[in-house]
């Protein structure tokens, strides 16, 4: 009984579809294309992250084929048990089950020269030796697949990549009434997908990120503080407001003590009698103070509308005040015996 998994790819929305079949007859296939499960990238990444850092189950089901090979002509191992223990232990995990699968598979197909032998009594006479043969063949495999599945460089850009080459069969599609689903078989090791996810990653320059309001690790592109969800969005988008609002009051606060600081000016210059007096130098004292007051105007729209911070409509207004202080200052210094 072979298993056969599929897989397609939702570019836009970020997510897989993936179905194994239990054996590998077409029929069974075109079943599996209407039973597939999704999973999102970030949810692939996190079932990754915990098979690779998981090595306990793996050793267990290591030594357990290196034993079934030596009983008698060897014995079949049923899977369902450690994968109910992973299942109960870290929730389940595809990549665990794919592993188990394929390996299972592997020892199966191996073991084959022990359970039927083409001559009996060489087979009894080396049977230590044939098992010794099988026994490193699967360690082998066990290893090298373990390996490959566990590189980083699948879920971040960053890491180098591992070398290697498989070349998994058939295309499935099943068209109907409304769509067209296009399927692509991959090893149940899941290194295909793992592979096409990888190839997503390095030409998006995805990596691990943390998301600041969940916790909960995703893929993004780097400095990116929020997940993907929902809840997340929201809470980010209810976070800028408050930001926003908080410095919208910052900026005013500035703006409203300049705007304070001219008027008593402007009051010291209609009390010295410059207004009644001197009108065109009021006129143009009016127009220096008006000038700045719109330019503090859209220094103040331009720094909220980017989100920042206040100190450069600080450091103007400092100037604009000792500008106006001088002005106001030379009036009255200056028509101070004439009035
Ligand atoms: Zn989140």
């Amino acid at each position: 009984m072979e298993t056969t998994t599929i897989y397609r790819i939702n570019e836009t929305d970020r997510t897989i579809n993936i179905a194994q079949s239990v054996n590998d007859s077409d029929e069974s296939i075109h079943g599996a294309v209407l039973n597939t499960r999704t999973f999102t990238f970030d949810e692939l990444m996190n079932q990754h992250r915990v098979f690779c850092e998981h090595t306990e189950p793996y050793d267990a089901f290591r030594d357990r084929l290196h034993s079934a090979l030596r009983i008698g002509r060897s014995i079949e191992v049923s899977t369902e048990d450690m994968i109910a223990r992973f299942i109960a232990e870290y929730g389940k995990n595809i990549f665990f089950r794919g592993y188990v699968t394929s390996v299972i598979e592997f020892y199966d197909k191996e073991r084959y020269v022990l359970l039927k032998p083409n001559d009996v009594v060489i087979a009894k006479l080396d049977k230590r030796k044939i098992q010794d043969e099988v026994s490193q063949k699967l360690m082998e495999y066990i290893d090298r697949q373990f390996t490959l599945m566990c590189s980083d460089a699948y879920f971040s850009h960053k890491a180098n990549m591992e070398h290697f080459m498989i070349q998994p069969g058939r295309t499935i599609i099943a068209a109907d009434n409304y769509t067209f689903n296009v399927f692509h078989e991959s090893d149940n090791c899941l290194l295909t997908v793992l592979a096409e996810i990888g190839q997503l990653v390095h030409r998006n320059k995805w990596t691990v990120c943390q998301c600041g309001f969940c916790h909960k690790l995703f893929l993004g592109t780097e400095g990116e503080v929020c997940c993907h969800s929902a809840e997340c969005i929201e809470a980010q988008k209810q976070q800028k407001e408050a930001i926003y609002k908080e410095n919208t009051k910052e900026y005013s606060d500035v703006k409203r003590d300049y705007d304070a600081y001219v008027r008593r000016y402007k009051k010291m210059l209609v009390e010295a009698g410059i207004e009644k007096y001197h009108p065109t130098e009021f006129d143009e004292f009016m127009q220096a103070k008006q000038e700045r007051m719109d330019a503090m105007d859209k220094l103040k729209r331009r720094l909220i509308r980017n989100g920042l911070p206040t100190t450069e409509l600080i450091d103007l207004s400092a100037k604009f005040k000792a500008e106006i202080k001088a002005l106001a200052e030379e009036m009255v210094e200056r028509f101070w015996r004439k009035v």
